[in-house]
């Protein structure tokens, strides 16, 4: 099958020297009192913005950070601390320009020295950018040569700089970030090498359906955990307590569950749960025996004979999957299903494990087995559509 690639440059291919590059990056990173809490977004982009500078390009990035609603939102969503956090990494001057749509970047480009680069304030703060707006892309236009979308995590939006700048450009093309995710989402989505198990958790099925009904095909096993799994036992009249299940769905979940096992291919549900009566606390917190859950009591985690089973089939695997927490991780308690899910995902040291981003990434990090997958995608929302079919507008507005 013909990868989504084909027919679209890569920062590679052009002549950089003395060319003004746009690049567009992800470097919606958090940050708690001016300091940023998770480097993985700004890691990602130095390879390509490293690239661009030691080829000699006049280099003009950009990214959006948050999501700022008044003026008054300016100095909490600015770049400043992204700016100074690339200044020390790169051992380079990086130049923060309040307005990107002002005549300060051309002139500052025409001025731009060997060791320096330009980063635009928060693109978000000028409404075009998410209104795709003319004003904005036409603003950037007017100083850029070449465009490289390097923001595979901002790339299922429609935004002026996602779309509407390299609708106006003609030398466009990815950075090597985007190329690796798409690469890697592809290996899962084109030909995935069998066995091909996928592990889905997190919040919500609902979140999840349109991954699953594009991924049954090529899927050999599915092992389902998260508060997802109660809506997928209730659908097997299970009792879950008062464990998450959303209502609306349950009626899906049996469906799926029966379309499963009618083209011989597996569900795996949890068989054992951590259970507490309250969400805050882990006083209470213990393992069931078998699947059912007591009333008055809520799933917060799958428990060890569950792990066992998902380590089992996981060894099996030459293709994993993962999208969406076991448990919910973020209380230390309530971690160790995901964490263990994360090991035996580090332990397969012939498949090609990848993590989907969001709420996975961050567990995968937090396991302290994030170096021992294949790929770990920096785009929560933008994986998700991918690996759910849909053409990501960012990708498509590269197309020549
Ligand atoms: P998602 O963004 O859909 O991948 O969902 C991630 C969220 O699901 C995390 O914040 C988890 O805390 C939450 N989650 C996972 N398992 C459970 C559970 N058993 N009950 C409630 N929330 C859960």
């Amino acid at each position: 099958m013909k990868s989504t690639l084909a027919g679209i440059h890569s920062i590679e291919d052009f002549d950089l020297k003395d060319k003004r590059v746009f690049l567009r990056l992800d470097l919606n990173v958090p940050i708690k009192n001016g300091k940023i809490t998770d480097m993985t977004r700004i890691d990602a982009a130095l390879p390509t913005i490293r690239y661009a500078l030691e080829h000699g390009a006049k280099l003009v990035v950009a990214s959006h950070l948050g999501r700022p609603e008044s003026k008054e939102d300016r100095v909490k969503y600015s770049l400043e601390p992204v700016a100074n956090k690339l200044q020390e990494l790169l051992d380079a001057d990086v130049i923060l320009v309040d307005e990107p749509e002002s005549e300060a970047p051309s002139a500052l480009l025409r001025s731009l020295k060997k060791n320096q680069l330009i980063l635009l304030e928060n693109l978000r703060f000028n409404e075009d950018e998410t209104e795709n707006g003319d004003g904005l892309a036409n603003a950037i236009c007017a100083y850029t040569d070449i465009y490289i979308n390097d923001a595979f995590g901002a790339s299922h939006r429609a935004h002026a700089s996602i779309v509407g700048v390299p609708a106006k450009v003609k030398q466009k093309g990815v950075g090597f970030l985007m190329k690796k995710e798409i690469e890697m989402l592809d290996k899962i989505m084109l030909a995935p090498e069998q066995p091909f198990v996928t592990i889905l958790g997190g919040s919500k099925v609902s979140d999840k359906i349109g991954v699953i009904e594009n991924l049954i095909d090529k899927v050999d096993t599915f092992l389902v955990g998260g508060a997802m799994a109660y809506t997928f036992l209730a659908a097997q009249g299970v009792a879950v307590g008062a464990s998450r299940v959303e209502k609306d769905k349950v009626k899906y979940a049996g469906e799926l569950l029966m379309r499963m096992k009618a083209r011989d291919k597996k569900m795996f549900l949890p068989v054992d749960h951590r259970i507490v009566t309250k969400f805050d606390s882990a006083a209470d917190l213990k393992s069931t025996s078998a699947s059912e859950i007591p009333d008055g009591w809520l799933g917060v985690d799958i428990g060890p004979k569950t792990v066992e089973t998902f380590r089992r089939e996981l060894q099996r695997a030459k293709t994993v999957f993962w999208n969406g927490p076991m448990g919910v991780f973020e209380t230390k308690d309530f971690a160790d299903g995901t964490f263990a899910v994360a090991k035996a995902l580090a332990e397969l040291p012939h498949a090609t494990t990848v993590v989907g981003g969001g709420d996975s990434a961050a567990a995968i990090n937090a396991s302290g087995y994030a170096d021992r997958v294949t790929h770990i995608s920096t785009g929560g929302g933008a994986s998700l559509e991918y690996l759910q079919g849909d053409k990501l507008p960012g990708i498509e507005a590269l197309r020549k």
